[in-house]
């Protein structure tokens, strides 16, 4: 059921993305400027280029399509303006501030929220939504400080679907960042852990630690200020506020007095890799930038969630990171939740550029140190003498094949027809299920690593 995880990728589709560098302009959808793929189809000479939304995987949600080489009328540039434009939310950032103001101030039995608009609704406003699921009781301020808790989360199956982390995720990431002394955290779709920062401050315990949420649900803009949220597309780095969003990011990540700043991020699964990449890149960049005196080679700290399976990817865009053991675990997902009792493990990991050793993993959750591979590793991850590495992925204890001399599943047989270890139920020696190369028709190998050059597309063979 979980189409965060079992979205084809891009690349199955034989459709990838293009990151255009320099100044030639995409043309923009609601969300932001569009990207550029390229679909592939096997046997033709090129592959042809179109620009389609950058956020919505699903043409449902945003029809924005392009070829590139389409000639838009002036007269169709406007109307998609106008359109954009149109698609706005209701109130701006101000608006949505100003308004959190009075609802903080009115009576508790007239503090209404409309569950079906996802609004804080003021007294004025009641008629409109009369009609509507409007929740009336006891909107406490203790219950405005858990927006993820009020508002539904989105469940938009393709892109927007929102995975809020259990409670034991959470508090762990936090207790882990601020451990590691950090006292600003920049969460990028990670609305709860941001709630989470500043219910902490409230309490008052420990050192304060400030949290910026960039995100694209704009329903956050109702209960947090300028300062603290930005609407923000992450796979085009864009700020649907413009300048004021960019300055409030720079001042948050100029590390002033020895505050550190660190970034987790919580990207959709079924998102792309490759223009998730480009946008921390820039705030990389930014930070770099804003704070010079760092050594040379520093990179920002950052914390990455994603599953186990995009390891290879996301090592290709990062080099420096690692995956590491931990299981993150979600509130409102049947499926992925930590232990072994029945359920299925999350598949969720953390990647990050800070040295593994650093992470401290729970004990108390089975977790140990591998002195060897100086990282903590689950319970089930034995270090591999062959291998010399803790070498196992999803959780459970892997075995070690002579023959193909890595470690594997210890759900898979070594096939001596196929000359590798898979699943003893696989379809043998012929017809591969993994389709291999699209442009060549290889079996072994993928598009992207193809000899014949990444633009050519021969005949299968
Ligand atoms: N586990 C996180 C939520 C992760 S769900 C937590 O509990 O805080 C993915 C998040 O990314 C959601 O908050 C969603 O609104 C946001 N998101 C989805 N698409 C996005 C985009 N294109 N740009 C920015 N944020 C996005
Ligand atoms: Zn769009
Ligand atoms: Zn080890
Ligand atoms: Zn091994
Ligand atoms: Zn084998």
């Amino acid at each position: 059921m979980d189409t965060r995880v079992n979205m084809p990728d891009e690349e199955s589709f034989g459709i990838e993305v293009i990151i255009q560098e320099g100044d030639k302009k995409a043309p923009s959808c609601p969300h932001g400027p569009t990207l550029l793929f390229e679909k592939v189809c096997p046997g033709e000479p090129a592959g042809r280029r179109f620009y389609a939304c950058s956020a919505c995987r699903d043409r449902k949600d945003c029809n924005f399509f392009q070829w590139e080489d389409d000639k838009v009328s002036e007269d169709r540039r406007l109307a998609r303006e106008a359109e954009n434009r149109r698609k706005l939310p209701e109130f701006t950032h101000q608006e949505y501030c100003a308004r959190f103001l009075e609802f903080v101030s009115l009576p508790l039995e007239q503090k209404r929220f409309c569950q079906d608009c996802h609004l804080l609704l003021l007294p004025p406003e009641w008629t409109a939504h009369s009609s509507h699921r409007a929740l009336s009781d006891d909107i406490t301020v203790a219950r405005l400080r858990r927006p993820s808790l009020l508002l539904r989360p989105l469940e938009n199956k393709k892109s927007n679907a929102q995975f809020l982390f259990a409670d034991r995720s959470c508090h762990f990431l936090l207790d882990l960042l601020a451990g590691l002394g950090f006292r600003k955290v920049l969460c990028v779709g990670t609305p709860r852990l941001h709630e989470l920062i500043k219910i902490r401050n409230l309490e008052g315990k420990e050192a304060p630690v400030r949290s910026l949420l960039l995100d694209i649900d704009f329903r956050y803009a109702q209960f947090y200020s300028e300062d603290e949220f930005c609407h923000y597309n992450m796979f085009n780095h864009h700020f649907f506020n413009g300048k004021t969003a960019r300055g409030v990011l720079n001042a948050f990540l100029r590390e002033v007095g020895g505050a550190k700043v660190v970034m987790v991020t919580d990207p959709p699964f079924g998102g792309l890799v490759k223009p998730l990449a480009h946008s921390f890149s820039q705030i990389f960049d930014a930070w770099k930038a804003l704070n010079p005196s760092g050594n040379a080679e520093g990179e920002m700290p950052m914390f990455w969630i994603f599953p186990y399976f995009f390891e290879s990817r996301i090592l290709e865009c990062f080099p420096t990171f690692s995956m590491l053991d931990y299981q993150v675990d979600y509130d409102n997902h049947p499926l992925y939740k930590h232990g072994k009792t029945g359920r299925k493990q999350s598949p969720v990991r953390l990647f990050t550029n800070l040295p593994p050793r650093d992470v401290v993993l729970p004990e108390q959750e089975g977790y140990r140190f591998c002195a060897v591979c100086e990282r903590y590793v689950s319970p089930g991850n034995k270090h591999c003498p062959a291998c010399d590495a803790c070498t196992s992925k999803d959780g459970r204890e892997w075995r070690h094949c002579e023959l193909c001399s890595k470690c594997v599943k210890p759900t898979w047989l070594h096939c001596p027809a196929c000359q590798r270890c898979t699943l003893p139920a696989h379809p043998c020696g012929g017809s591969e299920v993994q389709p291999g190369c699209f442009a060549c028709g290889s079996p072994g190998h993928k598009r992207r690593a193809c000899p014949c050059g990444s633009r050519a597309r021969g005949a299968r063979g």
